[in-house]
């Protein structure tokens, strides 16, 4: 998907702060963090997003919550808490068509959301 920011990022088109990266899936910080840890962690594959979830595709989802916890030990947050998020579709704020899920810590989090 030439025109997907997250695509490009994957193929090292767009530079990115990498945290942790394999054959399926990256994570990288975002580039407008909303607390003092916080990391998208993407398919590489292209999923626009949550809808586009099915029994085909789903195993890297699992994949990616293993991740989103080696990463919350890795930046310390796993024992003092963190939030994952994925915004899907307009009402949500969804502004990038490529599923991502948000990793946010390092400070008491607001609830419920605004
Ligand atoms: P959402 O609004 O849930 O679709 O989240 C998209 C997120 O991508 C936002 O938090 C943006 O700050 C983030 N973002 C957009 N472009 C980049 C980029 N080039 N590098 C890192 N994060 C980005």
């Amino acid at each position: 998907m030439e025109n997907c920011i997250f695509c490009r990022i994957v193929e090292k088109q767009i530079p990115s702060k990498i945290v942790y990266e394999d054959e399926n899936v990256l994570a990288f910080h975002d580039i407008d963090s909303k607390a003092p840890v916080h990391i998208l962690i993407i398919p590489k594959e292209h999923i626009p997003s949550l809808n586009d979830v099915n029994q085909q595709n789903s195993q890297v989802i699992a994949h990616i919550f293993s991740v989103i916890v080696q990463i919350a030990e890795n930046l310390g947050v796993k024992d003092s808490g963190y939030r994952v998020v994925t915004n899907c579709g307009s009402d949500a704020g969804q502004s990038v068509n490529h599923l991502h899920f948000h990793v946010l810590g390092g400070r008491s989090l607001t609830w419920p959301p605004g």
